[in-house]
């Protein structure tokens, strides 16, 4: 039986990458050695990392001016590391507040300076994504930060803030690579890889140079991006084995005919399993507002809860995994990241037909 894994992360890796991964396990390219056990200042791991960060640096077509870091501690150390960097003095920085994520980001940023909420989707239990002449942004902030996917609730921004000389900040930890992206419009951008990259232990952040070098007094060492920035991600050790994989992965995706192509790949997914629960006359229910539903992350409920475990004890029988819905949400939520097969997507559908047909 095939396994389809709609984990919303730690997520489905490509098969043909862990293939890869497998033959290559014991003897890298005839290094004798495993990347694993790899020296990080060799010849082998540093043209594995060099590779790694130019591929990255050709799908998101990033610009000479932008530093890439490969960095730990997850998107999670990147809420503090931001204001601690970005912050250079200002009074405050935006906030945009679309869910859990955010709010996370939120309430880690205030213990650093003042933190402005340009805007909520409280109102409307952060079903939507509040219009962009509604924020009410300052004009002297140190940056605006947002989450162009929202993880948990399954809203996603299918436009990019344009806040003038503010720079923008995003936490693209769930759909970085999904879609082609202009990083000139960014004063930074973070991921963990763990959703749509590669394996947890691996952060990656995107940041325009003249955005370094303005830390608080008393940062730590590790926590200041010049850190990084000055030893090419290589001050201390890297997260070798995560940044291998990510590497594969980037190969994969330009083999497959970069971001552009994913992204026509991840509508088409996205539409079947929204194609379901629109047409099913109730029976399964997307809170998400049309326009920002998540292509990435979809969360659905069943019209009756009781159904809840029989839906997923049948959908496990049939290989389609980790479909529960997030703790603070309910019902179900299918993750579906560039790693998950059309067929996956297909088979998701096809059993989610059948199950409100007979129940319905
Ligand atoms: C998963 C996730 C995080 C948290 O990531 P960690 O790597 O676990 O710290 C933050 N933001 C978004 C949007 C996420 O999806």
């Amino acid at each position: 039986m095939t396994i389809y894994n709609f984990s919303a992360g730690p997520a489905v890796l490509p098969h043909e990458v862990l293939q890869q991964a497998r033959e290559e396990l014991l003897d890298w390219h005839g290094s004798g050695m495993s990347v694993m056990e790899m020296s990080h200042r060799g010849k082998e791991y540093m043209s594995i990392q060099a590779d790694a960060e130019k591929d990255l640096r050709e799908l998101l077509a990033i610009p000479a001016n932008y530093k890439v870091l490969f960095l730990q501690g997850g998107a999670s150390q990147q809420f503090a590391m931001v204001p601690m960097n970005l912050l250079r003095g200002k009074k405050s920085a935006d906030y945009v507040h679309t869910g859990e994520w955010s709010k996370k980001a939120i309430s880690e940023a205030k213990k650093f300076g003042a933190v402005n909420v340009v805007t909520t989707g409280a109102d409307k239990n952060f079903s939507y994504i509040p219009a962009f002449d509604t924020w009410q942004r300052d004009a002297e902030a140190a940056y605006l930060h947002y989450t162009p996917n929202e993880t948990i609730g399954g809203v996603e921004f299918n436009w990019v803030p344009d806040t003038g000389a503010v720079p923008l900040v995003a936490d693209m930890s769930s759909n970085i690579l999904s879609r082609p992206v202009d990083v000139s419009k960014y004063g930074l951008i973070y991921a963990g890889a763990q959703k749509n990259v590669g394996p947890a232990g691996l952060t990656i952040v995107i940041v325009r140079e003249d955005l370094i070098g303005q830390v608080v007094a008393g940062t730590p060492t590790m926590l200041d991006y010049k850190t990084h920035a000055d030893n090419d991600s290589m001050y201390n050790t890297p997260p070798t084995y995560g940044i291998y994989i990510a590497g594969l992965v980037f190969q994969m995706l330009k083999r497959k005919g970069g971001l552009a192509a994913m992204e026509q790949t991840n509508i088409v997914k996205a539409n079947l399993v929204y194609g379901a629960i629109d047409t099913s006359n109730g029976f399964y229910h997307c809170p998400v507002a049309q326009s920002d539903r998540s292509r990435m992350n979809i969360p659905f409920t069943l019209k009756d809860a009781a159904l809840d475990g029989d839906f997923l004890k049948q959908a496990g029988a049939l290989g389609l995994l980790q479909l529960k819905g997030h703790r603070s949400v309910g019902g179900m939520r299918a993750s579906i990241y560039n790693a998950m097969p059309v067929e996956g997507v297909q088979a998701l559908v096809s059993f989610m037909n059948e199950f409100a047909k007979l129940h319905g």
